[in-house]
């Protein structure tokens, strides 16, 4: 892990206003037996980030006001996800580290940040990364989420869906800082890929990584993955042998 670059810019599309996406991200594998895309799920950039490496991750705060409003939601997105990728484990610390505004953050740190509308827009926050130019796995990441979504009532008047679709939200955002896209799709062939069109579970729900707002509203499924979302942080894991 000897050098990184800054994944190009995506949004994190996460408004709770409808915004429209557009997602050009090809499925191709970047190193034979790697796999970068599947029904309902899709990393990022199959150029970029392609793999965890064995380890630990630290998360990290870029304020104290960050760390005191992020860490249960990151607790949440840190344990749901690590349950996932075997041999890779991401621990959330108490640590204070100011985010990195040009290039890549400390290698094996994901930095959370609250911000009023990161990227400008209403409702948005982000997630990005580094990649590792060796192998392409996890180098580090930023999270800037948008202090918006704690005005009361963000995300519905009513207070446990308003809860629910937070955790819902913030683990997109840790979705998207570990290398996950949008799985958004043009299924009904109209020639855009729309927001909310995403392939969908059994269920019925959308997979977390469906842009905007996917997940499940529910106490146990809030903050959760789908059975969608699985696929893609197995080959997070699997695609590191191929690196
Ligand atoms: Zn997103």
């Amino acid at each position: 892990m000897k050098r990184a670059i800054v994944r190009a810019a995506r949004a994190a599309v996460l408004a709770a206003v409808a915004v429209t996406t557009a997602l050009t991200a090809t499925a191709e594998a970047a190193t034979p037996g790697q796999v970068t895309a599947g029904t309902g799920w899709k990393l990022i950039d199959p150029a970029q980030t392609t793999s965890l490496s064995p380890g630990t991750y630290t998360i990290q705060f870029d304020s104290a006001a960050a760390r005191t409003r992020l860490t249960p939601y990151l607790k949440l997105a840190a344990a749901n996800t690590q349950a996932l990728t075997p041999g890779v484990k991401f621990v959330v610390s108490t640590t204070i580290q100011r985010r990195v505004t040009t290039g890549c953050q400390k290698a094996r740190t994901l930095v959370a940040s609250l911000e009023y509308r990161p990227i400008g827009k209403k409702g948005f926050s982000w997630g990005g990364n580094c990649y590792s130019l060796t192998d392409h796995s996890l180098h580090s990441g930023a999270m800037r989420f948008d202090t918006e979504w704690w005005y009361p009532h963000w995300f519905s008047t009513t207070a446990s869906t308003n809860t629910y679709r937070i955790r819902n939200s913030v683990t997109h955002e840790f979705g998207h800082v570990i290398g996950l896209g949008h799985p958004n799709k043009d299924l009904n062939r109209d020639g855009k890929i729309s927001d909310f069109e995403c392939p969908l579970n059994k269920d019925k729900s959308r997979p977390l990584m469906c842009s905007p707002n996917g997940g499940v509203v529910t106490s146990t499924g809030a903050g959760n993955y789908t059975p969608l979302d699985i696929p893609g942080l197995r080959a997070l894991v699997a695609n590191y042998r191929y690196r």
